[in-house]
């Protein structure tokens, strides 16, 4: 991925849309001068609901190659068609885009990828707008197989019906995380704009991103914010821009100072006996959900017992709460293994069921 390792953060920046020539020849002319990796523009915008606007198409894609030229600042544009591919190149496209609506299709994902089998361009695909980690990797890894080497993961979100945390979309770090877990060789950039939808919140979710060790950001820059033609309440001006990026603590994965690693290796060692006392404990919950198990099936009970759930979610909380842990993810651990706990319960009830049967 050498392509996106010009710099840690690899930075893309420009606006959601390209408006006007003058917006374009603005807004690249001030990040040049930052030394911002690649400029962005979306070209064809993928509109939620119809009459909105949808993109300046060619005239955009001469713009930013006018940009291109004068600024020397390679460009970026969203692909979401055939025609689009063969234009983003024609003009002289850098790299190429994939947009979150468009992830989520296998089979519009492999036309694109078709199209650009045998060349070589770098391809970033966002996030698809569910949280669905082998989709995403699915559609990188088309591209791969058609032999695009310089393929990135961009993090952009995950849509939801409510926007907890008051974000635009959910940030859902697990799935990014898993991604870069399985692939570790893959960059992956994260998109804060669209991830807040609030240009006052962008900073705290690039730091965040640069904490769980992501390789590059997303931005989205605009001379005049407030007047943009789409996503104005996300986007920043350049000098913002700049703030944000000199702000940044980029730190690294290992450090050199011995005194510090000494220290981690011995949390991580304890970290790991506990993880083993963890798992012997789990181990004995599930011996005792076995021995319910043949109690309830002597007694003709039923498995699940809402009001024992209940309590279980109750009582571990308060206990939580205690440790000053969040209720919510004791919860959801408690979720888990009570559900795991009814597998095994009616496992012993089905194996009970195919005795009398036989
Ligand atoms: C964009 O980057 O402007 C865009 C449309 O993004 P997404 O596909 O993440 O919604
Ligand atoms: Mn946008």
């Amino acid at each position: 991925m050498s392509f996106y390792k010009s710099g840690r953060p690899f930075v893309i920046a420009g606006p959601c849309s390209a408006e006007t020539r003058d917006q374009v020849m603005e807004t690249a002319q001030a990040l040049s001068l930052m030394g911002i990796h690649l400029f962005r523009a979306g070209v064809w915008k993928p509109r939620t609901r119809p009459g909105s606007f949808e993109g300046n198409g060619i005239a955009a894609l001469k713009w930013l190659a006018e940009a291109k030229e004068l600024y020397n600042l390679p460009f970026t544009v969203e692909v979401a068609e055939q025609e689009h591919i063969e234009l983003a190149l024609k003009y002289g496209a850098d790299a190429l885009w994939v947009g979150a609506r468009t992830t989520v299709n296998p089979f519009q994902v492999q036309k694109l990828a078709d199209v650009l089998k045998g060349m070589n361009i770098p391809v970033m695909v966002k996030n698809p707008v569910n949280p669905d980690v082998d989709l995403w990797l699915g559609a990188i890894e088309r591209f791969e197989k058609n032999g695009i080497t310089e393929v990135a993961a961009i993090h952009r979100g995950f849509s939801g019906y409510s926007s907890a945390i008051g974000f635009r979309n959910q940030p859902n770090w697990p799935v990014p995380i898993e991604l870069k877990r399985r692939r570790p060789d893959i960059a992956l950039i994260c998109d804060p704009s669209h991830i807040t939808g609030k240009r006052d919140r962008i900073a705290e979710v690039a730091q965040k991103a640069m904490d769980m060790h992501f390789d590059g950001l997303m931005i989205e820059t605009h001379p005049r914010p407030t007047e943009a033609w789409t996503d104005a309440a996300q986007q920043v001006t350049p000098a913002a821009l700049k703030i944000i990026l000199d702000n940044l603590v980029v730190r690294d994965e290992f450090t050199r100072d011995m005194t510090s690693q000494v220290q981690l290796e011995y949390l991580r060692q304890v970290m790991d006996s506990l993880d083993d006392e963890i798992i012997d404990l789990i181990a004995k919950r599930m011996e005792m959900s076995e021995k319910m198990g043949d109690l309830k099936k002597a007694c003709n009970m039923t498995v699940y017992q809402p009001a024992r759930w209940r309590e279980i979610v109750e009582s571990r909380g308060v206990r939580a709460e205690m440790h000053h842990l969040s209720k919510e993810f004791i919860v959801e651990v408690y979720e888990k293994i009570h559900h795991e706990s009814i597998r095994k319960q009616l496992q012993v009830l089905e194996e009970a069921e195919n005795k009398i049967k036989n």
